[in-house]
């Protein structure tokens, strides 16, 4: 099971820091320690004892169990719907750690629904557990105050993780003292008070206003962990620092959207002339992943805050993972390649290529169609795609991301020379994002790719099984179904929308014979954070 995940050194080059900001990183990989702990204990209120168990068996299936149990950080196989792995472990609770073991999800809304608003607002808020009224008397006597008869109370997180959270607010003060750059220095300031006082606000915009070398991100953030509610957040942390060369390459891309947004292949009505302000959007590398951010398959970008009212007045920050992603595609996508296509197109593979087209992927959603008037009215894509709109916006950035590519080179703001490898590495990633499966937004928005492509002759299947780029109508299969993506969203046309999804978002045959040859490749990687290890020495 664990052999799925290949290990990998994780490095970034640093030499170009100064020795107090080397120190910051060291100072901000030791808080992310306390975040991995704190995370344990919130995915299951037995994993602690668990760990403990499995570090004592020095046998080999013991030290396998613990080898996978830090992978999964806990007794169940993220990769397999959570199955259990370790005997003994119960199935995965639902709720996590925070809200009491055994309590009914009716109950639950039961309670909170019965409470005061501004109590209720906190039950259902990011950072609070639900702990039995009982299990909070025996266990921390001082912390009852009245409320008896709901069988439940709230505990906040500056109560429930206290010592851990004291810990990581002083190493992130140390780390503020030694920083030059200010606005981190006021992050971690602001981080560290949140941590106390179990209010976040502050810190999430000093987040947004973070400039400079360093860009950390730890504390409470996504809330997937909690499948009851989706309420609570779990912590986590990414230790990284910026890539120049690809923040350069983006400001570059940035000024050409309105140019490729107006060379759309969609009826000039539908073209927005003036785009607005672009989200902003980071590229780094990682020192170090901990908590709800190194379990199971890796993260390779994220977009915070989650908290709706910093969103509203600040936005979000999308944050990409460079060496996270080339880790993923030296491991993964290499030898998928070898197995998906011919041996004389495997020289087109470039992580260059991989990782461009995820930037342009993300640039893209920002273009095309998105308000939209159906019939006279003032609507949305979003709207009116309801359900199907996730997977044909995915498909969207996706194609329309080779779409502007292919103009950024033939007005030559790109090399020629890298037109080869755009197509063939895309064709590659496919059958890697395929094998996570078909059922959500992103798995399904590449199979309607895939199989379009196959069907407009872009791509051609070999009889030995494999695939090939068709450089003769590779380009005009990209621009059609760039067309008929976004004519749908402009449109707000649901009917066709939900009938290119279920026509197309599938897996046929060739493919399936195909990904069945995959099942000895590593599905993602396991990190070994090198870098961050010779920081502390
Ligand atoms: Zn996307």
């Amino acid at each position: 099971m664990a052999a799925r995940f290949a290990p990998t050194d994780i490095t970034a080059d640093v030499s170009k820091l100064s020795p107090p900001d080397r120190q910051v990183l060291a100072k901000l990989v030791e808080a992310s320690r306390i975040v991995d702990a704190l995370f344990l204990r919130q995915a299951w209120s037995g994993n602690d004892a668990m760990l403990v168990d499995l570090a004592r068996d020095g046998s080999p299936e013991g030290r396998a169990r613990l080898h996978y149990f830090l992978i999964n950080k806990g007794p169940w196989s993220r990769l397999d719907h959570n199955r259990p792995f370790v005997p003994g472990a119960p199935p995965k609770p639902p709720g996590a750690n925070y809200y009491p073991e055994g309590a009914s999800k009716a109950d639950l809304e039961k309670w909170i629904q019965s409470l005061p608003a501004a109590e209720r607002e906190r039950a259902s808020g990011f950072f609070t557990v639900v702990r039995r009224s009982l299990d909070v008397a025996r266990d921390r006597p001082e912390r009852v105050e009245g409320r008896s008869g709901t069988g439940f109370r709230l505990v906040p997180y500056n109560l429930e993780y206290q010592p851990e959270l004291e810990r990581m607010a002083s190493l992130l003060r140390e780390a503020a003292q030694l920083a030059s750059e200010p606005t981190l220095k006021t992050f971690l300031t602001k981080r560290a008070d949140a941590f106390l006082s179990n209010d976040y606000y502050d810190s999430d915009v000093a987040w947004m206003e973070l400039k400079g070398a360093i860009e950390p991100t730890i504390g409470p953030y996504e809330v997937y962990e909690d499948e009851l509610f989706n309420f609570k957040a779990a912590f986590e942390s990414y230790v990284t620092i910026q890539d120049e060369t690809e923040t350069a390459k983006l400001q570059r891309f940035a000024s050409e959207l309105q140019d490729i947004e107006n060379n759309l292949p969609i009826e000039p009505k539908h073209r927005n002339p003036k785009l607005g302000a672009l989200a902003p959007i980071t590229v780094v590398n990682e020192i170090y992943a901990a908590g709800d951010g190194n379990r199971g398959v890796q993260t390779a970008a994220f977009n915070l805050p989650n908290d709706e009212r910093v969103v509203r007045e600040k936005g979000a920050k999308r944050v990409m993972l460079k060496n996270v992603q080339d880790a993923k595609f030296a491991k993964t996508l290499l030898p998928i390649s070898r197995v998906v296509l011919g041996a004389s197109d495997q020289k087109d593979l470039a992580f260059d290529a991989f990782f461009t087209h995820i930037v342009m992927h993300e640039l893209m959603h920002g273009l095309g169609p998105h308000t939209i008037s159906v019939n006279g009215r003032q609507t949305t894509v979003r709207q009116e795609l309801k359900e199907q709109y996730s997977v044909l916006e995915e498909a969207k950035a996706d194609i329309s991301g080779l779409f502007a590519i292919q103009h950024l080179i033939d007005k030559g703001s790109l090399p020629r020379a890298f037109e080869p490898s755009l197509y063939t590495t895309f064709l590659a990633s496919a059958f890697r994002s395929i094998r996570f499966g078909v059922s959500e937004a992103h798995g399904k928005g590449i199979a309607i790719q895939l199989n379009f492509l196959l069907d407009q002759s872009g791509f051609t299947t070999k009889a030995d099984g494999t695939f090939a780029v068709n450089r003769d109508r590779i380009k005009e299969g990209v621009t059609a179904l760039t067309r008929e993506i976004m004519t749908i969203q402009a449109e707000g046309d649901y009917a066709k929308a939900k009938a290119l999804a279920d026509r197309l978002g599938i897996v046929r045959p060739p493919v399936q014979k195909a990904l069945d040859r995959l099942s000895e490749i590593p599905v993602d990687i396991e990190p070994r954070f090198t870098t961050a290890a010779q920081l502390r020495q």
